[in-house]
């Protein structure tokens, strides 16, 4: 007999942003320190086939994975906090789930039946979940997007209260999410909406098995114990999720010090294998005590919005950790630049880095960045659109291309140093067109690049319609800048950097998506290293 894969479900109540995918992501981490295969999994209810054509704006960041699956950021948890390994598998939302059962109907697969919510649409979400499982998986845990009761997650409620019917109830897990607000006026931890939210998912036939609950005060064991009494649960199996003080990357530890670990494999008949937790809690213990502090400027467009370049500031973060550094990010609104002198804003930073975007807005102010931390030597990384501002702000003040542009924010511009390629030039559909996934680049030998990488030859992902344009590289190249990561072809150029400048880089790619909190992406780990040198001479 082929092994069953257990099911985890992970779901939540009460509020939305309670970091359910962070709690999930966590679990993760805990399961995979007892031994066990996992595999992670976001069902997202909105109708968007993919969050690929939402604002960052409105849903943070949109993380891509190597095969250029568009997907939620919560799945850049999973990435940072798991080995699971990612696919497009890994992400369904309602509109993906909804076109597959439409195009069946439409290929007359149904055979002349009536396509219904219950039972078709909750067939095609339970094949998607078990679609995940197979002999060399323990657990998937999937973690179900939005709140308990919204009505457009109902669908997905109903499918995970049927799965156990069909592979029995000890093969999964229900794992409910809330939190425990306090009230400063009556000066108390308040149970109620837990208990509501509990009761919501009972009324759809979900008892869950566990409870975890966000607090920002201790619980205390009389409101566990009430919890527990009230949701129908056992007292051990509510969990206690206080807020860290530190870092997001301390919440795993927590989980084990309640048992949560030792509880989900009880519950879920696995056999109980040491815990080894001593990497993590390692990791934990540097975050705690970093011994040097860094001033980095992220210049953006979404800057007061934190989830807009969420694996950014974590990448940067993990470049900290394994300096023991604390790295102090300034958030800078590019149009902030447009109209005060870059030396006011820019003045005490030891890096600067200019992210990925889209449109024109704040496009002048990035270059007026780029172009301070050029004339200062102060360390420059720039990824995706943070390329292509370095490449127009050194085309128009180094190299001598009046008014040069990218044809995304000028398409009469006389030197289109950045421009659209043949491939892109037709595409006319939005959803999943454009420059997706990873992608090989061979780096330039002796340059920054390949010493960084310690390869000639690396992968990365990438999520972008415009490209260097071929042909200004010669000028370039003469005007001073290494050209020093290219596709295979030798056609597009994936990676610059200034030889004459301490710490120039920059790349069409993102390499923030494969940073990980004890293995931090090298081109992170170098940048901060520059910065901290920089700091040491300035201070
Ligand atoms: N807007 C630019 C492009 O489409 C950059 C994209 C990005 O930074 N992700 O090429």
């Amino acid at each position: 007999m082929t092994k069953q894969t257990k099911h985890i479900f992970v779901t939540g109540g009460v509020v939305s942003s309670l970091g359910k995918g962070l709690t999930s992501a966590s679990i993760g981490t805990i399961l995979e320190r007892r031994g066990l295969k996992v595999r992670m999994q976001k069902l997202d209810p909105y109708i968007n086939v993919d969050p690929g054509t939402m604002s960052p704006f409105q849903h943070g960041e949109v993380y891509v994975l190597d095969d250029g699956a568009e997907t939620d950021l919560d799945l850049g948890h999973y990435e940072r906090f798991t080995n699971s390994p990612l696919t497009r598998d890994s992400n369904y939302t309602s509109g993906r789930i909804y076109s597959k059962v439409i195009q069946k109907e439409r290929d007359g697969k149904y055979l002349g039946k009536t396509v219904q919510v219950v039972p078709h649409i909750t067939d095609e979400i339970k094949a998607a979940v078990r679609g995940l499982g197979g002999p060399d998986v323990d657990v998937v845990i999937t973690e179900l997007g939005g709140t308990v009761g919204d009505i457009e997650g109902l669908p997905f409620f109903e499918a995970i209260r049927q799965l156990p019917l069909d592979i029995g109830r000890e093969n999964c897990l229900f794992i409910h999410l809330t939190l425990v607000p306090y009230l400063k006026a009556a000066k108390e931890l308040k149970t109620k909406p837990t208990q509501h939210s509990v009761q919501q998912l009972r009324q759809i036939g979900i008892q869950p098995d566990i409870l975890i609950v966000r607090t920002e005060r201790d619980l205390g064991q009389e409101n566990a114990d009430k919890i527990a009494l009230f949701c129908n649960l056992e007292k051990r199996a509510v969990i206690v999720e206080k807020d860290k003080e530190f870092s997001i990357y301390e919440v795993p530890s927590g989980l084990v010090e309640y048992g949560l670990d030792k509880l989900i494999l009880e519950k879920l008949h696995l056999p109980e294998g040491p815990s080894d937790m001593d990497d993590w809690d390692d990791l934990v213990h540097r975050i705690k005590n970093p011994v040097h502090d860094v001033n980095i400027a992220v210049v953006g467009k979404y800057i007061e919005h934190r989830d807009a370049y969420k694996s950014i500031y974590e990448a940067l973060d993990h470049a900290g950790f394994s300096h023991s550094t604390r790295v102090i990010v300034k958030r800078i609104e590019a149009e902030s630049l447009e109209s005060q002198e870059a030396a006011s804003i820019l003045a005490g930073i030891d890096g600067l880095l200019v992210p990925g975007g889209f449109g024109h807005r704040g496009i002048e102010g990035k270059i007026q960045a780029v172009r301070y931390a050029r004339e200062h030597k102060i360390p420059y990384f720039g990824i995706c659109l943070g390329m292509q501002v370095a490449v127009i702000e050194y085309g128009r003040h180094v190299v001598g291309l009046d008014d040069a542009n990218s044809t995304e924010f000028d398409a009469a511009t006389p030197h289109p140093v950045i421009c659209l390629l043949e491939e892109q030039r037709t595409v006319e559909k939005k959803g999943a067109s454009m420059r997706l996934g990873a992608q090989p680049c061979v780096l330039t030998e002796g340059s920054l690049m390949a010493s960084i990488y310690e390869a000639r030859e690396i992968s990365e992902r990438h999520r972008h319609r415009y490209e260097f344009n071929p042909d200004y590289r010669e000028r370039f190249e003469k005007g001073g800048m290494l050209l020093s990561g290219n596709s295979p072809s030798g056609k597009l150029v994936e990676a610059i950097e200034l030889p004459a400048h301490p710490w120039f880089a920059a790349v069409q790619f993102h390499p923030e998506f494969k940073s990980k909190p004890n293995q931090p992406h090298p081109l992170f780990k170098s940048f901060i290293n520059a910065a901290l040198k920089r700091h040491q001479e300035r201070v």
